[in-house]
């Protein structure tokens, strides 16, 4: 429900906030109001460990993306910007963290970003001197108390939506000054960085593998991890998107946590046309007939709706050939919202992204074995890849409406789904 008080340890010279904020939203434990079966209980519980939601206006044409050039910078032609220096805390992941399956995938082809290294141009000099961020100076008047509470709304307008680090870290700016940019970090703390790769906005999709890190989700019988899959798919939906002319960019490229409300700030900040939650189902259902998909979509928004059947669509298409010991619930089968007491959507990657068009995708169970084995094959991945990128062509060119629409659910207080604060350590910048 609340998080514990987190002391955010981010030292500015002139502003030296002293923030305290909480997940108050997206973590705690459930009481369910409105559910059909324990057992929906029981599923969505588990696939909820773990997600997150944001949210950006959608339209524009298939441009933005990464800049190669630096972003304004009248007063100091700095081709090759200072070593990037992160000032705040930095952990490095545990060991046995990086030794989980992701850190031996086999690309198909090679959607990681290319490191941002000194040499490269497309280090991001400093920028030039704003005022300070109204933002982070309001900062200071966020009171100290059990609950960290979100940061205050980000005034900054800059062109440089983003940072992409040296280490493949995303960071959304928050505001710039002579010679650092102040971002959000995964586990949405103030920092200063120097350097990195400049993202500008209004992108085409932006993709979020769902969990990461010290939250892996969903585990399969094999031992497979749901952040690891995610984070394949989305690497695979990036590359093809990216070969069919899309501008697009991940909440993460690597195997880290990221906290809802940064996944949210950086889906906000880019401004994608699409905002697209990769998980993996977890939980006990049936045996079923199809490959159990769930699409959840936001509340009232007829074009997440919409891109959620197309999706359900696509995904029950690519794998209506595959032989398996398909499971799923009968119950939440289908695309459908998930409201929580408030009236609201229960994701925090949906609820927190109001102005963009927004889904969370479950193909399959990683929790029963024999999709936990098909989701260790890459063709399968490679499939489902390729079904979210016709899904994403048919939204962007059609009027299809999609289908497989059912029934939303209504729970009272909050899931804990993860995705929260507390606890949260940083991947090095
Ligand atoms: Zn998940």
């Amino acid at each position: 429900m609340i998080s514990p008080e987190y002391a955010v340890s981010f030292r500015w010279p002139e502003w030296t906030p002293n923030l305290a904020r909480a997940d108050v939203t997206d973590a705690g434990a459930p009481t369910v109001a409105s559910m059909r079966t324990f057992g929906a209980f029981v599923t969505v519980a588990l696939l909820l460990l773990g997600c997150g939601a944001p949210s950006g206006p959608a339209g524009g044409e298939r441009s933005g993306g990464v800049r190669s050039e630096p972003s304004p910078s009248p007063t100091a032609a700095i081709t090759v910007g200072p070593e990037p220096v992160a000032t705040a805390v930095v952990v490095v992941i545990p060991t046995a963290e990086l030794e989980s399956l992701e850190q031996s995938p086999t690309p198909v082809r090679d959607p990681t970003p290319p490191p941002v290294s000194e040499s490269s141009a497309a280090l991001a000099p400093p920028p030039t001197v704003t005022s300070e961020p109204d933002d982070v100076r309001r900062a200071d008047e966020i009171p100290t108390g059990d609950a960290r509470p979100d940061l205050p709304p980000s005034d900054y307008r800059g062109d440089v939506r983003a940072l992409r680090t040296q280490n493949g870290v995303m960071l959304p700016i928050r505001g710039v000054t002579a010679d650092k940019y102040l971002v959000v970090t995964p586990c949405y703390n103030l920092d200063s960085v120097t350097g990195g790769l400049p993202i500008s906005g209004a992108l085409d999709v932006v993709i979020d593998p769902g969990h990461g890190g010290d939250e892996p989700g969903a585990v399969g019988p094999n031992g497979l991890k749901e952040s690891t899959v995610n984070l394949r798919v989305a690497e695979l939906l990036r590359s093809e998107l990216m070969d069919r002319g899309y501008s697009v960019e991940l909440t993460r490229y690597s195997d880290h946590r990221v906290t809802i409300q940064s996944r949210a700030e950086l889906a906000n900040a880019l401004a994608p046309r699409v905002f697209m939650s990769i998980h993996h189902n977890g939980g006990f259902p049936e045996p079923f007939p199809v490959v159990g998909t769930e699409v959840f979509v936001q509340l009232g928004d007829p074009e997440s709706s919409r891109l959620g059947g197309i999706v359900f669509e696509e995904i029950q298409s690519a794998f209506a050939d595959v032989e398996a010991d398909w499971m799923g619930n009968v119950e939440t089968f289908g695309v459908a919202w998930r409201q929580n007491d408030e009236g609201t959507d229960l994701y925090g990657v949906l609820r927190r992204t109001p102005d963009l068009v927004s889904i969370l995708t479950e193909a399959m169970f990683i929790t029963t074995a024999a999709e936990a084995d098909l989701l260790a094959m890459p063709d399968i991945l490679e499939t489902e890849a390729i079904a979210l990128a016709d899904s994403l062509d048919r939204w962007f060119d059609t009027d299809d409406l999609g289908s497989g629409f059912v029934d939303g659910v209504v729970f009272e207080g909050d899931l804990g789904n993860g995705g929260g604060t507390e606890g949260c350590i940083d991947p090095p910048l």
